[in-house]
């Protein structure tokens, strides 16, 4: 008998990691899954309750790692309280102002070394190429590349798995749905100005709205939570 492959997610609580967290159970078993969340100093703290929701109804072991270094550096609307995050799609090829620098680098490195302490060798994201943002830390060839510094400087045989890197917002809806994760997509948090119900208003959330209007199905936290805006 082989052991069993073990993963660790990357939760957010937010919508796409929440979705792969049931795409990881779903491919390697409940019992070989646990779920790591970063508390980095976000402004909207209402994320890290709606991760922890997420993990236990998804039934995994959730540990919370705190990295209060991104707040220190502060600069973006996501760690830092003087600034609003931008509203709507940039005309030129600027990022916008919600992007943390480093932090799914930062991120995906601790998650390796948690991992290599746990014996699970696969870390999972939920981050995607076709996400709108274009957050450079987001694309493929950054994960490879870190893939094998990874690989290099841990002596290990760590693999990144970003399961909707190619995938629209209406696609990773669909996955959702066949992978089971809708009750808890009712949990997820998505919203930049930290709402619940959702501003409706943000990028972020224009985002998922449009996902799931494509996908010609209603979200579970709109549903939920009724709507604003
Ligand atoms: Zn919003």
């Amino acid at each position: 008998m082989t052991t069993p492959e073990k993963a660790l997610v990357v939760l957010s609580g937010g919508q796409d990691s929440t979705t792969c967290l049931f795409w990881a159970i779903q491919r390697f078993g409940k019992d070989n899954v646990e779920a790591l969340t970063f508390d980095y100093g976000q402004r909207h703290r209402v994320e890290l309750d709606c991760a922890s929701k997420i993990a236990r109804l998804a039934g995994v072991r959730q540990t919370v790692l705190p990295i209060d270094t991104f707040a220190a550096i502060g600069g973006n609307a996501l760690t830092d309280d003087s600034i609003a995050p931008e509203e709507g799609a940039r005309d030129d090829d600027a990022l916008p102002n919600t992007f943390v620098p480093g932090r799914n680098l930062v991120f995906l490195t601790f998650a390796a070394a948690f991992g290599y302490t746990r014996g699970a060798r696969h870390i999972v994201t939920g981050v995607a190429q076709t996400d709108y943002s274009g957050y450079p830390d987001c694309r493929e060839n950054t994960l490879q590349a870190l893939q094998l510094a990874i690989r290099l400087g841990m002596e290990s045989r760590v693999e990144l798995h970003a399961p909707l890197m190619f995938m629209s917002k209406a696609e990773t809806v669909a996955l959702a749905q066949q992978t089971g994760a809708m009750e808890a997509l009712a949990w997820s948090h998505t919203c930049y100005n930290g709402e619940v119900p959702p501003c409706g208003h943000c990028a972020s959330c224009i985002l998922r709205a449009r996902g799931f209007a494509e996908a010609g199905v209603v979200d579970p936290l709109v549903a939920r939570t009724g709507k604003a805006g």
